[in-house]
């Protein structure tokens, strides 16, 4: 278990956002991304949980997913997604360490087919942030607490990004993605998002 560090201890680690850049992250450039079309408007924040294997935390094995390097032999479940070409732009680790797979301003392969208010295609106008975890495992605090801090630093950067359209995976495909499952607290999320938003 990570316990709760002060929101001073937050904004150090997560730092701040310079031209898409987290400064406080790990930067591990993934080539799954593309360039967003010109007019585009960020205006949606997804937020989705990964980990592998399924439920084994701490492994290298997502950061090699995202990179396109995953060792398609270490597990059963790696030979379906090993040749997948995906990517999110941030990744929070259960320690609350963050990874950068791209920059925010490009557009990242995370959200698949998905619709939100019926504009189709939300990897075009969106940015993707993965919690290490299970639908059906508790995040940590720490996730938490980063998590949130991250969202106020990208609501300020991109101010079409509000707390209303912040959404998960499942939310955007429904049916077809579950994530970030019903353990996601997002009551919580949103109390400590606005608690940060407010100092
Ligand atoms: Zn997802």
């Amino acid at each position: 278990m990570f316990g709760v560090v002060s929101q001073e201890e937050i904004e150090k680690r997560v730092g701040r956002i310079s031209q898409g850049v987290v400064s406080g992250a790990r930067q591990l450039n993934s080539v799954n991304y593309n360039e967003r079309a010109a007019d585009t408007e960020i205006s949606l924040l997804v937020i989705h949980n990964i980990s592998l294997p399924p439920k084994e935390f701490g492994t290298p094995c997502v950061e090699d997913f995202f990179l396109n390097k995953l060792d398609s032999t270490l597990d059963p479940f790696f030979e379906g997604i090993a040749d997948l070409k995906v990517s999110a732009h941030l990744f929070v680790k259960r320690t609350g360490d963050i990874v950068q797979f791209v920059n925010l301003n490009q557009r990242a392969w995370h959200a698949g087919v998905s619709s939100f208010h019926g504009r189709e295609g939300c990897n075009d106008f969106s940015i993707g942030i993965e919690m290490e975890g299970a639908d059906d495992l508790a995040y940590e605090e720490i996730q938490y607490q980063v998590l949130a801090y991250l969202s106020t630093l990208i609501e300020a950067e991109y101010p079409a990004i509000s707390v209303e359209n912040t959404v998960g995976h499942c939310d955007i495909a429904p049916g077809r993605k579950t994530d970030p499952g019903e353990s996601f607290n997002w009551q919580h999320y949103r109390q400590l998002r606005k608690g940060f938003a407010n100092n």
